[in-house]
Formats: C-alpha cells, structure tokens, sequence
C-alpha cells in the first residue's frame, strides 16, 4: 500500500527525465499585444508556433498560471494517438480523414520536439490497445481487417507479442509514439522567445473583458489588452468563465517505477512499441519513457469528487487510487510486482472530458476574436499539438482546411451544473464500472 512519506506527492516523472527548469518571470507592467494566449501547454505552445509560422510579425503575448506544462501537458500518460476521442466513424472516408488529420498531429508533435531546446525523447514506433477478453480481441481483429480496407495501416499482434500479462493480443497503431511532453513544451520557451513571443510564467489570468480589444486581468495588478485571446487552459477554461457546462474536470491518477534496464523490457515481452492502454471503461494506459521507466495509470471513482467541485487543483492525493493502479500494474507485469520494481513517482493530472468525448477548436465571443481548443477527454497530445495549427488557420480566416472534422467549432453538449452534475456522476460510474476512455 502506497501511504504518505514514501514518494514525494504529486509529482509527475516527466521533469525529473530532464535538467531542471526554473519558471521564467512574472508579467509586472501593463502591455498590449495582437494575440495573447492563455496557458502555457501543448495547446498554448502550438498555437504559439504557428501564429509566428504564418505571421512572423505578429506580437504574441502567453501567459502561464504556473511553470509551462504545469497542466496536463506536464502529467500525463505520454502516448501520442491517432484519432478523436468519442469519435467512431462508420464510414471508410471518414475514418481515414480523421486517421489523415491526426497523423498531422503526431507530426507537428515531432516537429515541434525537434525544435524544442530540451530531449523530448519523441519515438514513433507504434502504441498497443490490448484486448483483454477472447471477445473483444475478435472484436478489434475485425476492426483491424476494417480499418485495412479503409488505407488506415492498424496491425493486429498475438498475445504473446504484447509483454501484458493475461491480454488476447492487441491492436498495433505503428504511426502511434511516445513523448515527454513537459520537455517539449518548455524547451520551446527559448525557441518562442527568440521568434518574438513573449513569454510569462507566474501570471495567473483572472479575469476576461470582452471586446474588440479584449483585456485580462493577470496577477494581482497587471492587465494586458490583445486584439485576439487564445483559451489554451483546457480543464481549467471553467475557472475563467467559459465552457463551465460544456466541460468536466476530471483526474487520472499515474504512477511510474524507477528506470528498468533494457533487459528488463526484453524479459517482460515488450516488443517495440511504447505505449499501451486497455480496451476496459476503466481505462489503464502506459508507456516505456525515455528514461526507462515504466509510467503506468488510469481512471477510477476518485476521478471525481465533490470536495473537488469541479476544480482541475486535486488537492490532497488519493492514496485508493494510487493503490488500485498499482494492483492493476502488477497484474499486467507479474515480474514488477514483489519488490521486482520500486515506484518512485505518483501524482494525478486534469482532464477536460465533454459529454460525448469529442472535443471542439473554434472562435467565438462577442467580437468573435476569442479562440479556444479544448476537452480532448484525455487523448489530448496529437490533438492539442494540431489545435495549434487549427487555430492559426482561423486566425487567418482559412476556415476551410477544417470545417469537415468533428471538433471544427462543435458545440458541447450541455453536462448539468452542480449538484445534479456529482450525482449523475456517481451514479453512472459506480453503478457501471464505467470511466472516461477512447471509444
Ligand atoms: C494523467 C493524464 C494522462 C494523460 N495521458 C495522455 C496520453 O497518454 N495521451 C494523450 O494523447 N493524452 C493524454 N492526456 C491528455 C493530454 O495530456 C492533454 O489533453 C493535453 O496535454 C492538453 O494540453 P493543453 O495545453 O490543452 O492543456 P494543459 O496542458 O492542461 O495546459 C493548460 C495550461 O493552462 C494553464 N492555466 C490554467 N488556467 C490559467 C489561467 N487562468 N491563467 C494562465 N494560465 C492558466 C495551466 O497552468 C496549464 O499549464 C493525459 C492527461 C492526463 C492528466
């Protein structure tokens, strides 16, 4: 049993796989700027990058609540996906657009880690969904032999070839990767900078007054005035006023072991790939890091609380759940388990999850110059990377790139607010087992 003391609470392995990093200055003056962003992770970062791709002149102004991939970006399983979460296209045109669009996210993830200052540690060989039952492994086979059809490359491994114990074998996505994104985002603060963009960390946003220049109120004095804003804060984005029924704050709980040698992986059957995740509802996904270590988490009743409120801040962690990852870890790696590996990291990250799973990048407001990307229900890496583009697209006003895919200015269905929204909650997951995942 995991209990207070052991491991410092909280605190994600993905900057301990990299040299330390200080948070840059706070915002202290009054500014203006053409673009400011709100949130410094992926979201933020790309839409960074493509705003100065397309616009080297534009004044970009972003501003972080904390250090860069304090969110999120900073926490999470490492797994770099193809596809939209809640998104299941039946038809063959339409599954191999998304695949086609996705894909792009993976390589804007590719580029931007080869850009970035830091070593993303950004590998492209492939992430497994294991079946863990005889029927769904013939059930994702025919998905397999479906997908062929469709020109999108899925590859179907045996059991054996999956190095998790008790799977049915498992569908191999090969364009799928792995990444330390809390590296990749903060090596590109230097990056950004150098293209002009301002960046300050330590300067929580607390306010949004819409306009044709919109002004926010940053710290405890300070107000920038932008012609265009960027919502890049994705769980938190209630916090500041938007989506606050359109979006569900939840947590996922990680754990990860102290780095394994490379035999270690070999003996466990792990034959390539770098990630993983389960096809059960309460999800459990992970990954092999750069560092070696074995990152392993998933949802569970203390994805949710009411102490919470809705707030993305988890602020005591959740001992049951850290407990109950573990357990499944060693279940999967019987080799782990008794001794076989110590846990040196747990911690919990926040999640936008929607209604339906599917996520939406847009513009709107008043003035229609507030830009957002947001709830991609924990399958957000790929997706956040290509928000960035998404949304310097429609800054230009080139609209057309997009309007086919499903988050292109999707509206959320409606979650209902506090306490209906906490009892719903408990029912549905305690009454069906059931947690936020990928189809
Ligand atoms: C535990 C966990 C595991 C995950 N595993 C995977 C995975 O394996 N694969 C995958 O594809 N996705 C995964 N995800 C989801 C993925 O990490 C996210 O979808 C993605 O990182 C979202 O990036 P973002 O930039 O939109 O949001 P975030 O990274 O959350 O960034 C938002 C930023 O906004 C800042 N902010 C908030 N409010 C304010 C304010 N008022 N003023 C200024 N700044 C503010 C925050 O500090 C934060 O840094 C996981 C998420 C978690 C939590």
């Amino acid at each position: 049993m995991t209990r207070p003391g052991t491991i410092d609470d909280n605190r994600s392995c993905w900057p301990d796989e990299a040299p330390p990093y200080q948070a840059g200055p706070a915002l202290a003056r009054d500014l203006t700027a053409d673009v400011a962003i709100i949130g410094g992770g992926l979201t933020g970062v790309s839409t960074a990058w493509h705003l100065l791709e397309r616009f080297p002149k534009l004044h970009v102004v972003l501003l972080e609540a904390g250090a860069l991939a304090n969110g999120a970006s900073g926490r999470n399983g490492g797994q770099v996906l193809n596809g939209i979460n809640g998104v299941e296209p039946r038809d063959g045109a339409a599954a191999l657009r998304i695949y086609q669009a996705t894909s792009a996210g993976i390589d804007i993830v590719e580029q931007l880690a080869a850009r970035s200052s830091l070593d993303a540690g950004f590998v492209r060989s492939g992430c497994l969904e294991v079946s863990t039952t005889a029927l769904s492994a013939e059930d994702a086979r025919r998905r397999v032999q479906l997908a062929n059809s469709w020109g999108i490359p899925l590859r179907w491994l045996a059991a054996g070839a999956t190095g998790v114990h008790g799977a049915h074998g498992a569908v191999l996505d090969p364009s799928a990767g792995c990444v330390n994104s809390a590296s990749l985002v903060r090596g590109l603060r230097e990056v950004l900078g150098a293209r002009g963009v301002e960046i300050y960390e330590n300067s929580p946003v607390s306010r949004i007054e819409e306009g044709a220049s919109v002004a926010l109120s940053v710290g405890t004095s300070t107000t920038v005035r932008a012609r265009s804003v960027v919502l890049a804060t994705n769980a938190y984005t209630p916090s500041l006023g938007y989506f606050r029924l359109g979006i569900l704050p939840l947590h996922s709980h990680v754990v990860a072991t102290q780095p394994l040698a490379a035999e270690r992986w070999t003996e466990m059957g792990w034959s390539g790939h770098e990630g993983f995740s389960d096809d059960l509802d309460r999800i459990a996904y992970g990954c092999r890091t750069p560092g070696g270590r074995l990152l392993f988490g998933g949802g569970g009743n203390a994805a949710y609380t009411y102490r919470m409120g809705g707030s993305p801040v988890l602020e005591e962690p959740c001992y049951g759940a850290y407990d109950a990852i573990e357990k499944r870890l060693h279940d999967y790696f019987p080799a782990l388990g008794a001794g076989g590996a110590a846990i040196t990291h747990r911690w919990s990250g926040p999640l936008a999850v929607t209604f339906d799973r599917v996520c939406t990048m847009g513009v709107g407001g008043a003035a229609r110059n507030l830009y957002y990307a947001l709830g991609y229900s924990g399958h957000g890496v790929a997706l956040a990377a290509l928000a960035g583009r998404v949304l310097a697209d429609l800054y230009a006003g080139d609209h057309d790139p997009w309007r086919d895919l499903p988050f292109y200015q999707r509206r959320l269905p409606l979650i209902p607010p506090e306490p209906f929204r906490w009892v719903g909650y408990q029912i549905v997951t305690r009454a069906t087992g059931r947690s936020p995942r990928r189809r």
